[in-house]
């Protein structure tokens, strides 16, 4: 029994705050930020097989998942803040997510891509219709209908790249860093869709019942960010 129940002396206990990340870039950039807002994790998430980690904070843990998974973790409470990329966020279709601050890790950009042969002669300014693989359903689907254009999208989940090799599209829609997998796979970038980067995402609920102690938590970040 705590404290408080016992005879209301001393406070409450601090409650837990869950931050979810996921592995990968954001985790690789993200660590480094975090470590400047103070908090480290008690082992190498990079090793560690724990999906739950403790932090040197009592009241900060941190949870890995999927990048896909970080907004439904949060939305549904199971985090109280979460780190994903724009391009997750621009995919997810739920609400209760407040997109706290732009942490500017991760960064890269959201294109669309051709083989190089095609691009030498297409206009992307005469496309009435256009057949893309991606992940990013729901973004190229709104991307193309803003410009008037029909799409047929083949859904996949990884190696967008290897799309146009094999015949399934002639475009693709994927994130673009250095720009080495387009050049390797013969491709090039050929529209832009959206800048990405990570953001600090928070549970609409937690900011509410647990304000404190994720304010807390958010002011260090921000405050790491400078
Ligand atoms: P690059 O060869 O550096 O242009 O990186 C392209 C590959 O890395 C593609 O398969 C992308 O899906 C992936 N990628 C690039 N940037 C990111 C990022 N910020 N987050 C997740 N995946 C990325």
């Amino acid at each position: 029994m705590s404290a408080a129940k016992q005879g209301g002396r001393g406070a409450a206990p601090s409650p837990v705050v869950n931050i979810a990340l996921s592995k990968g870039r954001i985790i690789e950039e993200g660590l480094p930020l975090l470590a400047r807002a103070g908090i480290t994790p008690s082992e190498d998430p990079a090793r560690s097989r724990k999906l739950i980690l403790d932090t040197n904070l009592p009241d900060v843990k941190l949870t890995i998942i999927r990048a896909a998974d970080v907004p439904t973790y949060v939305r549904f409470g199971a985090a109280d803040l979460g780190v994903a990329g724009k391009d997750v966020l621009m995919e997810y279709e739920g609400d209760g997510l407040y997109e706290l601050m732009d942490l500017g890790i991760a960064r890269c950009r959201l294109m669309v891509a051709e083989p190089a042969g095609l691009a030498a002669r297409d206009d992307p300014k005469s496309w009435t219709r256009v057949r893309v693989a991606t992940k990013y359903v729901n973004i190229s689907r709104r991307h193309f209908a803003a410009k008037g254009i029909q799409t047929d999208i083949i859904k996949l989940y990884g190696s967008m790249e290897l799309a146009p090799l094999v015949g399934l599209s002639e475009r693709i829609v994927d994130l673009v860093s250095t720009g080495n997998t387009l050049k390797a796979n013969g491709l090039v970038e050929v529209e832009h869709v959206a800048d990405i980067s990570a953001w600090l995402v928070a549970n609409k609920a937690a900011m509410k019942m647990k304000r404190d102690a994720v304010k807390a938590v958010v002011d260090r970040i921000a405050a790491a960010l400078g």
